[in-house]
């Protein structure tokens, strides 16, 4: 656990998403309940501490649109005389380096947050921003999650609903635009992929897509099926980025390098489809989980994709879990 632990605290994109991932490897593979849940609570107060002195990085990108990284997800920032709309809220305890790095980037205050979805390293920081007068736009399962008591399975662990100052109160089910500080605004809910409540953001004159976590760069991914992910979502999501995408595109992923492109974002796809025709086939043949983590489906791509807290076994487990 020792080294893993480090690892992931000598990476500045931590996340909820990684908590099992972590834990799953400080046993080799397989962890009760009970200890899934003693690793979990310790992570979370490990990732909120570290988050606490993480610094955060601003990338300027085209326009008035500026990438955060540093608290949980990457948060874009579109500034201009209508206030800020932020992409994302990052972890709570960063609000001093976001703050700070927010003033850095104009004058204006926040006056929008849009969450691409529920979780904690996206959205945790939501009631601190509507404290300095955001106003929160979600997707309708975003909202559900964040009011209710929300298990996942994948780290054997309960969330507790969020304070009322954190609820988005702006619903979307469909798409929906906004013209702000000169730019189209277009938010667009994706089929269940990462979660159910997945939104895209992108920023029309500047040409930017904000996949959230239906993209994650040089990484494996997550998938949340306690909240209606699935690996066929993902790739789903992923075609549809592609297709929202040109060779122009500065496209953020959710977690990852910042700033990414179109080139990236089919590499990530591809690694994706292989993975899971790999894992189908052996799961077809009749393999138990065990068997197939044992056979390396991801080998090929465990070099580039796998040095992240999302490690090969964890990431063939999730696969599995969806074919
Ligand atoms: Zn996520």
């Amino acid at each position: 656990m020792g080294l893993r632990r480090n690892q992931l605290l000598s990476r500045r994109h931590f996340c909820l998403c990684c908590m099992s991932s972590a834990a799953f490897a400080a046993t080799g593979g397989w962890l009760t309940p009970r200890q899934a849940f003693a690793e979990a609570r310790g992570l979370v107060t490990l990732i909120k501490d570290s988050a606490a002195s993480s610094p955060v990085t601003a990338y300027k990108l085209r326009g008035n649109v500026t990438v955060l990284e540093g608290s949980g997800g990457n948060i874009a920032v579109l500034t201009g005389p209508d206030g800020k709309l932020l992409v994302d809220a990052g972890i709570g305890v960063s609000r001093p380096q976001l703050t700070k790095t927010l003033s850095g980037l104009g004058p204006d205050p926040v006056a929008h947050l849009i969450n691409t979805h529920w979780h904690f390293d996206h959205a945790d920081g939501n009631e601190w921003l509507h404290s300095v007068g955001a106003k929160i736009i979600a997707h309708e399962n975003t909202r559900k999650h964040l009011s209710e008591i929300q298990r996942v399975e994948d780290w054997d662990y309960n969330f507790l609903p969020s304070p009322a100052g954190a609820i988005p109160s702006e619903i979307l089910s469909a798409n929906r635009s906004l013209k702000l500080n000169g730019t189209s605004i277009e938010m667009k809910p994706y089929k269940p992929a990462h979660t159910d409540g997945d939104l895209s953001v992108t920023f029309g004159e500047a040409d930017i897509l904000h996949a959230g976590d239906t993209y994650w760069n040089g990484i494996y991914p997550f998938i949340d099926y306690s909240t209606g992910g699935s690996i066929d979502g993902m790739i789903v999501a992923s075609d549809s980025n592609l297709a929202a995408a040109t060779d122009n595109t500065i496209i953020i992923p959710g977690h990852g390098k910042p700033v990414s492109n179109k080139s990236e974002l089919k590499a990530f796809r591809d690694m994706l489809v292989d993975i899971r025709d790999k894992v189908a086939a052996l799961k077809k043949a009749g393999r138990t989980l065990e068997e197939t983590v044992a056979a390396k489906p991801t080998a090929a791509h465990d070099a580039k994709w796998g040095q992240f807290v999302i490690d090969p076994p964890f990431f063939t487990k999730l696969v599995y879990e969806g074919v």
